[in-house]
C-alpha cells in the first residue's frame, strides 16, 4: 500500500487519515520533516490557512513541504490545503506562505458571508459513479487557472447583488487538478463518499 502522509498541524487529519484507509493507502500523519520523507504523497486538510501557513514554519515543514512537492510529491489540498497549494491568494494575509503546486490564483472565503457554507452535488472529472456530496465551508474558489490545470467541477457562484437571484450566475472552478496535484475547494472527507481519495491514491501509485 503507499503511504500517504497527512499533513497534522491544524484541521480535519482524522477524517483524511480514515477515508485514504477506505481508498487502500497506509495514511500517516506528518508533524515533523522526517515523517515526511516517508511518505508518497501528502494530503493537506482543510482549517484555516493562515495558521496553517504560520504552523508550517514554526515546525520547519514550509520548505521542506514546498521541496517535495515542486519535486513530484503528489498532493492532494481540501479547502484550506486547495489556499496552501495555490500559486497566489485574493484576500488572503499578507504573511500568508504558498507551498505551490497548482499554477492558480484562488480567492480565500470567495463564497461570502450569505453562503459560508452549502452542499452541493457535483460531477467530478474523472470520478466515476455519479455526483459527489460537496460541502463548502467559509470555502474558497479558483479564480483564474493555468493552461497546465484541469478544471474537474465547477458549481454557480452566488447571485450578483446587481442582478438579484434570478440573474446569472458566474460559474466558479472548485476541482482541479495539475499533474500529480489534486485540490478541491470544498470537504470530501467528512462526507463518507471515499471517490476523491481513491482518484488521489491512484495517482500516488502511477508517481
Ligand atoms: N476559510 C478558510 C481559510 O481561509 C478555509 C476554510 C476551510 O478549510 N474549511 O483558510
Amino acid at each position: 500500500r503507499p503511504v500517504v502522509g497527512v499533513l497534522a498541524l491544524q484541521g480535519a487529519v482524522r477524517e483524511h487519515v480514515a477515508m485514504l484507509e477506505r481508498a487502500g493507502a497506509r495514511a500517516v500523519p506528518v508533524r515533523r520533516p522526517a515523517e515526511l520523507s516517508e511518505v508518497d504523497g501528502l494530503v493537506l486538510p482543510g482549517g484555516e490557512s493562515t495558521t496553517m501557513s504560520r504552523l508550517l514554519e514554526t515546525f520547519e515543514l514550509l520548505e521542506p513541504v514546498r521541496a517535495r512537492i515542486a519535486g513530484g510529491l503528489p498532493a492532494f489540498g481540501s479547502c484550506a490545503g486547495l489556499i496552501l497549494l495555490a500559486r497566489q491568494v485574493l484576500d488572503g494575509r499578507p504573511d500568508q506562505r504558498q507551498l505551490g503546486g497548482l499554477d492558480v490564483v484562488v480567492r480565500r472565503n470567495a463564497f461570502g458571508r450569505q453562503v459560508d457554507s452549502f452542499e452541493a452535488d457535483l460531477p467530478i472529472t474523472g470520478v466515476p459513479g455519479g455526483p459527489v456530496r460537496a460541502v463548502f465551508i467559509r470555502a474558497p474558489w479558483v479564480e483564474k487557472a493555468a493552461g497546465g490545470v484541469e478544471v474537474l467541477a465547477t458549481v454557480p457562484g452566488p447571485a450578483d447583488p446587481d442582478t438579484g437571484p434570478d440573474g446569472p450566475r458566474v460559474a466558479r472552478i472548485v476541482a482541479v487538478r495539475q499533474g500529480a496535484v489534486l485540490a478541491t475547494a470544498f470537504h470530501p472527507e467528512i462526507t463518507g463518499d471515499e471517490r476523491l481519495h481513491r482518484l488521489f491514491v491512484g495517482l500516488v501509485r502511477e508517481a
